[in-house]
């Protein structure tokens, strides 16, 4: 296996001026105490150390995009799709350094860091397109001798604070709507994965976003957090992470009434009807469920399938799950990386243990790589047997691990689909078209992919209901977030 460390990361670059160490605050780069240890998930050694700026950082940050808000808003919409397409020109110029700093502090795969690179690249492309299509509507006139219409007008500042799962993706998809809209932003990356965030902002001040306009802080979630949660000047929060955290920020963001758009944690049902085609289910499941090793919150969670083609199911899931490769992200054949730190090997596995206690039998798998491979490995897990009580099938996995679950009808599989507070994502496979329209209108999911494993594009209402968020990210409906509807009445005209 190959070994990063922070000599050998910057050599591998053919720009190591991506290679940012200080948070991007009003068009400078700034300096703070280095207490941020990035690490390298595949061997868990110390890649970076980063400047953490604290609460003050962020305070600083958030004066700067009031202070840029009242410039950006007023460029013109084709002016701000410009330069927001240079800087989706420049994110595809540099993929391969963006992908390398990515598996570097995330361990997914380069071919997945790459993937993720020029998915996260489309909404900016998306939204540049968009900018000028931001507009409001006349009104039939409500009074007589009235005219009334509406505009979009942005909603002002606009805070971020981000997950280390897509740390490229999960930027883009709320930066380039909102930047479009004309707010501002301040964005706090996960920890664990701010180089990629900063490798984008240097690559956003190239392409002429103005100062103020994008800023990064790095540091403490909890010094920062209510500092952007309790900003008079944020009227947004936008959140991508856990459940729990999300929650705490809508809290924190309803004594100033922000807006919030959170898009939190998913169970996602995998339901594969007996008129399924088995192959092509059973691929589905592994690019859905062992995708960045099982860490998306779209990840197939419970594998339901109905008995008619339960055992050819399992066989052909064995197949493909033995045959899958492990390995540090920057080998060429791996297919899975490590997860993000060990805790999460060691969370997985308990959630693995516990389901084996409670009769589920492994297929596949079931224990962890870490004494074999160092860093963080989880070997890629197929179960059987689990049900419906058990924390496998409660919680999100997060991990590399397929429990599948036999069920019958369509009432019994729904009601078990259903029966979580999540509600992101849900799969089903079938050729019968009265089920597809019987399904879907049963699950209370905010997506539903339908004989497709994966649902998410820079054109798609991305999100969920329940406890699984609030908004929608991507196509028009991730814009009209960053906008607060205006209604002029004008009277007198007909005098
Ligand atoms: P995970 O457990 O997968 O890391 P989290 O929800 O804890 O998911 O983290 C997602 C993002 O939320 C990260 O950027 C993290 O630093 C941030 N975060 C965590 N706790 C808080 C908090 N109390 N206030 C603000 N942000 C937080």
């Amino acid at each position: 296996m190959t070994t990063l460390t922070a000599d050998t990361l910057a050599s591998r670059l053919s720009e190591p001026r991506l290679l940012r160490h200080q948070s991007y605050i009003n068009g400078a780069w700034v300096e703070g105490p280095r207490s941020l240890v990035i690490n390298n998930p595949a061997t868990g050694e110390d890649i970076a150390h980063l400047a953490d700026v604290g609460a003050e950082g962020a305070r600083s940050a958030v004066e700067a995009a009031q202070t840029a808000f009242e410039r950006w808003k007023k460029v013109s919409p084709y002016e701000r799709g410009k330069i927001l397409m240079r800087w989706h020109d420049l994110i595809l110029a540099h993929a391969d350094d963006l992908a390398t700093i990515l598996t570097a502090e995330m361990g997914k795969t380069y071919r997945e860091a790459r993937g993720e690179i020029v998915y996260g690249a489309a909404f900016i492309e998306w939204s540049a397109e968009e900018a000028k299509r931001i507009h409001g509507e006349t009104l039939t006139p409500p009074f007589p001798g009235s005219r009334g219409w509406t505009t979009r007008a942005p909603i002002g500042v606009v805070a971020c604070i981000t997950p280390w799962n897509f740390p490229n993706a999960m930027i883009t998809r709320k930066c380039a709507p909102a930047l479009a809209a004309g707010c501002t932003m301040v964005i706090k990356p996960a920890p664990e994965t701010p180089l990629s965030a900063l490798a984008l902002a240097e690559l956003a001040e190239e392409a002429g976003v103005p100062k103020g306009v994008f800023n990064i802080v790095c540091g403490d979630a909890q010094e920062i957090g209510p500092v952007l949660t309790g900003a008079p000047e944020v009227r947004m929060i936008g959140f991508t992470g856990s459940t729990p955290v999300g929650k705490l920020l809508m809290r924190q963001a309803a004594d100033g009434v922000k807006r919030v758009a959170l898009e939190l944690g998913g169970n996602a049902p995998f339901i594969i009807m007996d008129d399924a085609d088995v192959d092509t289910a059973a691929a589905g499941i592994v690019a859905s469920k062992f995708r960045v090793s099982g860490q998306t919150c779209v990840s197939a969670n419970r594998i339901i399938a109905q008995p008619g083609i339960y055992d050819d199911l399992l066989a052909a899931l064995k197949t493909k799950v033995d045959a899958l490769k492990v390995g540090d992200g920057f080998a060429g054949d791996t297919d899975l990386g490590p997860l993000i730190h060990t805790q999460a090997v060691e969370r997985v596995d308990g959630l693995v243990r516990r389901a084996v206690d409670g009769g589920a039998r492994i297929v596949s798998g079931g224990h962890s790589l870490v004494d074999e491979l160092g860093g963080a490995f989880y070997a890629p897990t197929l179960i059987e047997g689990g049900t419906p009580e058990m924390d496998l099938a409660c919680f999100e996995i997060f991990g590399p691990v397929a429990s599948v679950y036999k069920m019958d009808s369509e009432a019994e599989i729904l009601r078990f689909a259903n029966d979580t507070p999540y509600g992101l994502a849900a799969y089903l496979y079938t050729r019968d078209i009265g089920r597809v329209h019987r399904m879907t209108e049963g699950l209370d999911y905010g997506m539903i992919g339908v004989n497709a494993p994966m649902v998410g594009s820079a054109a798609t209402p991305f999100g969920g209901v329940k406890e699984s968020g609030i908004g929608r990210e991507g196509g028009k409906w991730g814009v009209e977030e960053f906008t607060e509807l205006k209604y002029v009445l004008l009277g007198g005209v007909d005098t």
